[in-house]
């Protein structure tokens, strides 16, 4: 049975808006075509306001839903690790209950593939069961080179758990990865997702060994004297460590100056760039320079981060609060960072991300009042 969808408004994304068109899908949701409103007389069913592709969200960390309202707003990313690390035990039927709301409430809201970022094995039973397709990051943390080896090792373990997941494994952070480790991932995966310049004090810990990552360090009582900052910023020291060949995420980018974007440009040809703007606000209460990132054009991606630093996982709320932020930007262009553009760093282009032809990518109405549904 075809189904006839109308909507006032058709964002097939790959091509131009169309007003008062129907879409019509096969009856397993595979896009047939876009025609105009009076070619189709018959079984249309009419939805107000806007259709769009299903929602890519290319950085979360679903098996931290449990942390909802649990970690301070406004702290910094330094405060906010070490709060997380207090906290982040719990039950794992707890953990395990909060995951299935959270990959739910992703689903209903128009979310069709996530980015998702694991440091254990208690969301997996979850993702392989879920309605959304993940790709699961599998994250590497270690700062002491002399452990790489052993870090690389227990994390194919943990990805021999994941079953018919999809997993790779990836680097954390510049300030918390090795360049020996970064070396190790970058001559192993052909995919990299790395949290990037999310505050200021990152950089200056590359720059001269100052600020509050050796609070960081200290409070967990690591020894890193033998670490010797490069006197550049940290994209610009470990940017010699990454494979140029790979697919890169960078994620949060708060504090990368467009020198930064326009090296990253010349240097690593498949690089995106992921926003992740309320999760900026709820901890370092600043934005990313995305007026830069638009004048160098980056690959911009759109992601959620986790509840442990947003209030809601919902893709059109990070639009909204885009527009919010940068009125100057149009609607249809971050409708691309939130579809079609994290489809392609995921590799899932072939399926998701645009209205086109003989694609399956998940149907979307945003209603007038600003909320999304999924409703095919
Ligand atoms: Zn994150």
């Amino acid at each position: 049975m075809m189904q006839k969808i109308a909507a006032d408004t058709i964002y097939p994304v790959t091509s131009a808006p169309v007003q008062n068109g129907v879409l019509i899908l096969d009856d397993q949701h595979q896009v047939l075509d876009i025609v105009s409103r009076d070619e189709v007389s018959d079984d249309v069913q009419y939805f107000e306001g806007a259709v769009c592709p299903g929602f890519i969200n290319t950085h979360c960390h679903l098996e931290l839903s449990h942390l909802k309202g649990a970690v301070p707003e406004g702290t910094g990313i330094v405060d906010f690790v070490l709060n997380l690390q207090k906290i982040r035990r719990f039950p794992e039927e707890e953990m395990l209950e909060a995951a299935v709301k959270a990959d739910r409430d992703m689903y209903d809201k128009g979310i069709v593939a996530v980015g998702d970022i694991s440091n254990g094995s208690s969301s997996f039973p979850v993702k392989e069961r879920s309605g959304i397709y993940y790709h699961t990051f599998i994250e590497l943390i270690g700062f002491n080179p002399a452990f790489a080896p052993a870090i690389i090792e227990k994390g194919r373990e943990l990805q021999a758990l994941a079953g018919t997941l999809k997993t790779s494994l990836t680097a954390h952070a510049p300030y918390s990865v090795s360049e020996a480790l970064f070396r190790a991932l970058a001559s192993e995966e052909e995919i990299i997702s790395v949290h990037n310049q999310e505050s200021l004090a990152e950089n200056y810990f590359f720059l001269d060994k100052s600020g509050n990552f050796n609070r960081l360090y200290e409070t967990f009582g690591l020894d890193i004297s033998f670490y010797h900052p490069s006197g550049k910023t940290s994209l610009q020291t470990y940017i010699d460590y990454l494979n140029p060949a790979a697919k890169h995420l960078f994620v949060h980018n708060t504090f990368t100056s467009e020198p930064e974007l326009a090296m990253i440009r010349e240097r690593i040809p498949q690089a995106w760039w992921c926003l992740c703007p309320q999760a900026n606000l709820y901890i370092e209460r600043s934005l990313p320079p995305v007026a830069d990132m638009m004048r160098q054009q980056c690959q911009i991606t759109l992601g959620t981060d986790s509840l442990a630093s947003n209030h809601t996982l919902d893709i059109l709320s990070e639009i909204r609060t885009i527009q919010a932020h940068f009125p100057e930007i149009s609607f249809e262009e971050i409708l691309r960072w939130a579809t079609i553009n994290g489809a392609r760093f995921l590799g899932i282009e072939h399926q998701f991300g645009s209205l086109e032809k003989g694609k399956k990518p998940g149907i979307v109405q945003i209603l007038p009042e600003g909320k999304a549904r999924r409703i095919a």
